[in-house]
């Protein structure tokens, strides 16, 4: 059962072989087994999660069952649920009970899904490796002393872990995509504008994006027909109709002209990883792929231009963290300046607070034109050079990460480092385009590779085709961990 595909188990809840309150137990009592080891989801709610599988489990005794109805879901700590505690991985938001849902929780809601859980993440989104959680870091379930990847580094976790059916997760900078490489699953972050940023705690507003992650690009399909859709209350959420990203699963990929980008190639990529992904584009020929070599000149630059855009939006997004409204405020403080200055600076861990004093910096008078203007101008180039790229390739791939989990405390003290964890995801953020990380073998310390693929604007559909055609090739989505 806790292998099976949400398609499965979905055919089991509506053939009355199980019902969403006995699966639903099964997933708690596993998350009460591993949890205490693995610290991937930071609250759970057993008493919620069965109420919301009794409803679904009216559902389909009524007949009135969609695709995911009684199937149990975790979500990431980052989207507000009406009711329940969301912390956005943060002291600030230890004790905040959300009383409003996300558009993404309303819209599983609707569908019947069981929340199973909120799952750990880096504080406020920041981080590749789940280490900034105020509710300490995330075991990666390949290896306990590794990394999961951040930050949605407990939702990967959930998912690698059978702890849970499917999961969502947020990508501001490769969120999704790096911790599905790190823990060998599926994930994919569409186009932006695509899944409305309701209820989604903000972090870089221009560069945020919900999607799924799950254990195979069937199941991602089936999470995002449920988390898309237009949302006036988000004003960059896009007006297009209702798709069915199912649709084009089952196309043979004769004639697919597949870009690899010299970039990704190159000087920093470890020789495992780049060795499974190579053996990844050898299987793609054998399905009737082309290969075309392509360049994505400024994207070396990418990085650099995160770090101004990314702290600059946090530096406004968090100001509202101010001990005023909601969430923490210090115990003890003179006048009103001092109790600002005493809850921010008790309220946010240190990463955090690097964000913000970066993002100040290049927003402030004299250094605006000399870094934020001017990142925005290298932005506008970055995705420029996908557009290029999009007029020789139907698909860009590569690796997701530049090597497999790195082990627990490694990049710790040097934010540079692992800012470099994103080298690869970030620019595909920057244009606004989808991307995602699908597994592709085994590296060093047999830990998980994942494989990027990038698609033009709205391509979605065909992504998730190109993926599961591959998935129906091999098998690497389906190993799980050994102690599992
Ligand atoms: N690791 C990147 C950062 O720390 C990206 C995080 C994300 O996508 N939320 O900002």
């Amino acid at each position: 059962m806790i292998n099976a595909t949400l398609k499965q188990l979905s055919a089991q809840l509506a053939g009355k072989k199980i019902s969403s309150v006995e699966l639903t137990q099964i997933y708690l009592d596993r998350i009460a087994a591993l949890n205490p080891a693995l610290n991937a989801y930071i609250t759970t709610n057993a008493e919620t999660s069965l109420a919301q599988a009794r409803a679904a489990d009216a559902l389909l005794a009524g007949g009135k069952a969609q695709a995911l109805t009684g199937i149990p879901i975790a979500q990431k700590d980052i989207f507000c649920a009406k009711g329940w505690r969301t912390t956005c991985g943060s002291k600030m938001l230890e004790n905040f009970i959300a009383p409003y849902d996300a558009h993404v929780i309303e819209q599983f809601n609707k569908a019947g899904a069981v929340n199973l859980g909120k799952t750990n993440m880096d504080e406020f989104a920041m981080g590749s490796s789940n280490e900034t959680s105020y509710f300490g870091p995330v075991r990666n379930p390949w290896d306990r002393n590794s990394v999961p990847g951040g930050s949605s580094g407990g939702a990967a976790c959930a998912v690698a872990a059978r702890l849970c059916a499917a999961a969502t997760g947020t990508d501001t900078g490769g969120s999704i995509r790096q911790p599905a490489a790190l823990c060998g699953i599926s994930g994919i972050k569409p186009t932006y504008g695509t899944v409305s940023r309701y209820g989604m705690i903000a972090f870089a507003s221009s560069l945020d994006q919900a999607g799924p992650m799950a254990r195979s690009v069937e199941d991602l399909a089936l999470m995002l027909n449920v988390m898309t859709g237009f949302d006036t209350r988000d004003s960059t959420s896009l007006q297009r109709d209702k798709e069915d990203y199912a649709r084009d699963l089952a196309k043979p990929l004769n004639g697919l002209r597949i870009g690899l980008p010299k970039e990704f190639f190159a000087e920093g990529l470890s020789n495992d990883v780049a060795q499974a992904v190579e053996a990844a584009i050898a299987e793609y020929k054998k399905l009737g792929a082309t290969v075309v070599d392509i360049s994505l000149p400024n994207s070396r630059l990418s990085v650099p231009v995160y770090y101004v855009l990314a702290p600059a939006e946090a530096s406004s997004n968090l100001s509202r963290f101010d001990g005023v409204r909601y969430g923490y405020r210090a115990p003890e403080y003179s006048d009103l300046t001092d109790m600002y200055e005493k809850t921010r600076a008790q309220g946010f861990g240190a990463e955090v607070k690097r964000r913000i004093m970066i993002g100040t910096y290049v927003l402030s008078h004299g250094y605006y034109d000399a870094y934020y203007l001017q990142a925005q101008k290298i932005r506008r180039l970055i995705a420029q050079d996908f557009t290029e790229a999009f007029k020789q390739c139907d698909v860009i791939m590569g690796p997701t990460s530049p090597s497999t989990a790195f082990n627990l405390g490694e990049k710790g003290d040097d934010p540079v480092q692992m800012y470099l964890s994103d080298i690869y995801t970030i620019a595909v953020n920057l244009a606004g385009l989808p991307g995602m990380s699908i597994p592709c073998g085994f590296g060093k310390n047999n830990m998980p590779v994942g494989l990027q693929i990038i698609g033009n604007y709205f391509a979605e559909a065909e992504m998730l085709n190109v993926a599961h055609q591959y998935q129906l090739a091999t098998d690497w989505h389906s190993r799980a961990p050994q102690e599992i």
